[in-house]
This record gives structure tokens, sequence and C-alpha cells, in this order.
């Protein structure tokens, strides 16, 4: 009974990370709406340098907010992983994702070693931004 906080069951740690990765989710949803809000105003009239600081600044904020979506794609993923059952587990090589990098990257699918592996050879970056076409 007293071990109850080191020995957690899959269940526990399954709705934690659940909470987390919502948690997640919700801000960038929240920033998202707050960069449309922001997109409507400050471009029409004023002179030139004024409308193209504001098309500058939309710019920034269609990267932020493209790299957000990338970000809330990658958290749904990890969500359904979760409810699936197959979250913690590395997507590439199988083996059990450590906690600790769970709760530092919880939208991670892979282990550290395997992630490295994609990013230097460029494979994970490609199939990231292979968008829709899965499934
Ligand atoms: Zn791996």
């Amino acid at each position: 009974m007293a071990d109850d906080t080191k020995n957690r069951t899959r269940a526990e740690e399954n709705d934690e990370i659940r909470r987390l990765l919502k948690a997640e989710l919700d801000g960038i949803a929240a920033r998202l709406q707050r960069g449309g809000e922001a997109r409507g105003t400050g471009v029409d009239g004023g002179n030139f340098l004024d409308v193209a600081q504001g098309l500058e600044r939309q710019e920034q904020e269609n990267l932020i907010s493209s790299r957000l979506m990338g970000q809330a794609r990658r958290l749904q993923v990890a969500l359904e992983r979760v409810n699936d059952g197959d979250y913690g587990v590395c997507s590439e090589c199988g083996a059990t994702i450590p906690h600790r990098r769970r709760l530092a990257v919880p939208d991670a699918t892979t282990c550290v070693a395997c992630q490295d592996r994609l990013e230097h050879s460029g494979a994970g970056v490609r199939s990231a931004t292979n968008r829709e076409t899965d499934g």
C-alpha cells in the first residue's frame, strides 16, 4: 500500500500523459486562436511602412501557426497512441521510451537513439512533412 506512488499502474500513467497532451493541445489551440484574431487588424490603411510591417508580422504568424499546427498533429498522434496502448513504445525499434523522455517530450513516438538516427539521416524530417498522404 505504501508503495502506491512508486508502483503506478499503466492506466494511471496513461491518464497523466493524456492530461499532459491535452493541456499542450489546449495551449496550442488558444495560441492559434489569438494569432487568428490579431491577423485581421493592422494591415489596412496607414503608410507603406505600416503595411510592410503588418505583412511581415503576418508572415511570421503564419510560420508560427504552421509550426504549432504540426505540433498539434504530433500531439494528436501521441494521444491516439495512448488510447491504442501503443504510447511509450518506440515506433522504430519497439523499445520502451523512458518515462523521463515522455514527460519532457510528450509527443515523442521514438526513443532517443532512433530520433537521433532519423534526424541525421533526414528521413524523419521528410516523412514528418509528408502531410495528409498517409492513411
Ligand atoms: Zn527506437
